[in-house]
This record gives structure tokens, C-alpha cells and sequence, in this order.
């Protein structure tokens, strides 16, 4: 029986304190028992899925030919998908490792993959992913033993696998992953779906981040996953792209209209937006660090 259900049961019969000191406490169960649990596979066509841990997210896929991971996201999630693929594809080989770009919330975790598939399984990234990460040196992230020239691709049964890159925009070496079998695409951290960006857009390269959402807009998309918010389609990519849009057309608004910085991340608001995750903490950051490049780039352009 469901919390709601319960709650419209005990309503039905509600006539007495004790129903409803009954109630308080079913409530308090309910709630306690639909945490959602840490992990989660969620299925996206027949071999085609998504791993999540909390609000991480991969891509993997699993064919014929055998298994392909893209991000191992870090070690309790590899550790976890490790138990996942030998259950779900108990006889298949793992055949890639393939990593999106070299942040270690989703390189990280390819050691637990390893230990269960063996040493030579590849781990495919951006040569320049490889440079980032033989410069970090992170403990928990494996390097990379293929290094790739973007777009680069590999066959698994019947899909395909390509990694491309859009451009520098969450970071320099950011690759995409896309199956055309299934018109699928899967972004890491320059598209999070149902989300306002990462806080004050740290690193993040301006314009080509948002250059880069505009070119993935351009490919035959129809099923979108995410390195962050649940799997959707093209609109949840157009929404993003929309999202950006409107911000930057009202904030070059306001600074046409002399309105300071501060003043406007105190009085921006696009309420249309306040059920996207992290709207409340996040929007202001968002707002003053579109500002500070809109701002400049008037500047520049009065120059
Ligand atoms: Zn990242």
C-alpha cells in the first residue's frame, strides 16, 4: 500500500484523534521507506541503460557482443554496476570503458569495473582527457589506456557507439555519446535535464557552452540521457537551450536599462523555473555570472 493510499484510507474513516495519531505515524513510515535508494537502473530501450547513484548518471549498453560503460561516475558506483552487469549480463564480457571528460564524479570508479572484468579492458577518452588527467594524477580515476581523436566510434552487436565533441564547454575535453541506431544522446554537465546550471557556471567556457548546446540541437535526437536528471528526449535539450536564452535576453535587458550587478541577482527571477532542481541556491549564481559576461562582452563590443 502506497502513502497515498493510506493517507486517503485513514481520511475515509476519519473520526477520531486516534485515526489521526495513526496517520502522523503511517506518514512518518511512508516517508522514511520511499527515500529513494542510492542506486538505479533505469531502462531505456531493450539495451540501452542508465545507471544512477543520487543524482549522478552514466550510459551503458548491453549487446550482444557484450558490455559498454560510459562514466563509471566513481568507486561505489563501479563497484555497485559491477554487481548490476553481472546479474543483468551474467555471460557478456565487458568490451569499453569510455569516459565522458576527466571530472572525477564520472571518470571515477573504473577500478571496481576492472577488478571484476580484468585489467585489459579498455578505457577510451579524449587525448585531451588523458592530458587533464595525467596532470591531476586522482587516485580514483583509472587512466585512460585508448586515447581518442574525436569523433571516434566503436560497433557493440548491433549499436554504435561514437563519441564527439562539441567544443570546450563544461570543460575543454567534453565528449558526447551517441548511438544513431536509437537516436540517442547522452550529456554530461553542459545539459542537465530540469535543472538551472551549475552554480556560478565554475570553469565553464562562455560562449562555447552555449554554442555547444545549439550544435547537439542540430543532430537527430530523439532519445536525450543525462550525466545529471532523468533520461528524456530533444525537448529536454531545447528546454535547457531556452532556459539560457531567456536569462541572457533579460539580463542584456537589464544592464541596457543600468541596472548593477547586485541589483540584479537580487530581482532576476524566472519563476517558470522553480521546480527545476536547484533553482532556489542556484538561479542568483546563474544570474550574476551571466552578467559579468554579458557585461563584458558590451564592453568588448563598444571597444
Ligand atoms: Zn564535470
Amino acid at each position: 500500500m502506497s502513502h497515498h493510499q493510506r493517507l486517503l484510507s485513514c481520511k475515509s474513516q476519519s473520526h477520531s484523534v486516534l485515526a489521526a495519531l495513526v496517520l502522523l505515524l503511517l506518514t512518518g513510515v511512508a516517508t522514511a521507506q520511499e527515500k529513494p535508494a542510492r542506486f538505479e537502473v533505469i531502462k531505456v530501450t531493450d539495451e540501452i541503460y542508465v545507471h544512477r547513484d543520487n543524482g549522478h548518471m552514466n550510459l551503458f549498453l548491453i549487446t550482444d557482443e557484450g558490455i559498454v560503460v560510459v562514466d563509471p561516475m566513481n568507486p561505489g558506483a563501479g563497484s555497485n554496476l559491477a554487481q548490476v552487469l553481472q546479474r543483468m549480463a551474467p555471460d557478456k564480457k565487458l568490451l569499453a570503458i569510455v569516459y565522458s571528460h576527466y571530472h572525477a564524479d564520472h571518470a571515477g570508479g573504473a577500478r571496481p569495473l576492472l577488478d571484476v572484468y580484468g585489467d585489459d579492458v579498455p578505457i577510451v577518452a579524449n587525448k585531451r582527457t588523458g592530458e587533464l588527467l595525467a596532470d591531476k594524477n586522482w587516485k580514483s580515476v583509472v587512466p585512460p589506456t585508448k586515447l581518442i581523436d574525436p569523433p571516434w566510434s566503436m560497433k557493440a552487436g548491433n549499436l554504435t557507439l561514437e563519441m564527439r565533441h562539441v567544443g570546450p564547454n563544461h570543460s575543454s575535453d567534453m565528449l558526447v555519446a551517441w548511438v544513431p541506431e536509437a537516436n540517442l544522446a547522452y550529456i554530461v554537465d553542459f545539459v542537465s535535464n530540469e535543472s538551472v546550471g551549475y552554480r556560478d557556471l565554475p570553469g565553464v567556457w562562455l560562449p562555447q557552452y552555449w554554442e555547444s548546446i545549439d550544435k547537439v540541437l542540430e543532430w537527430p535526437i530523439e532519445l536525450a540521457t543525462f550525466g545529471h536528471g532523468m533520461p528524456g528526449n530533444k525537448k529536454s535539450i531545447e528546454d535547457h537551450a531556452e532556459y539560457w536564452r531567456k536569462l541572457r535576453a533579460t539580463i542584456r535587458d537589464a544592464i541596457a536599462n543600468g541596472v548593477k550587478e547586485d541589483e540584479a541577482v537580487e530581482n532576476i527571477q524566472m519563476p517558470e523555473y522553480k521546480d527545476w532542481r536547484s533553482y532556489e541556491e542556484w538561479f542568483p549564481m546563474n544570474v550574476r555570472a551571466v552578467y559579468r559576461y554579458e557585461k563584458k562582452a558590451v564592453a568588448e563590443s563598444a571597444e
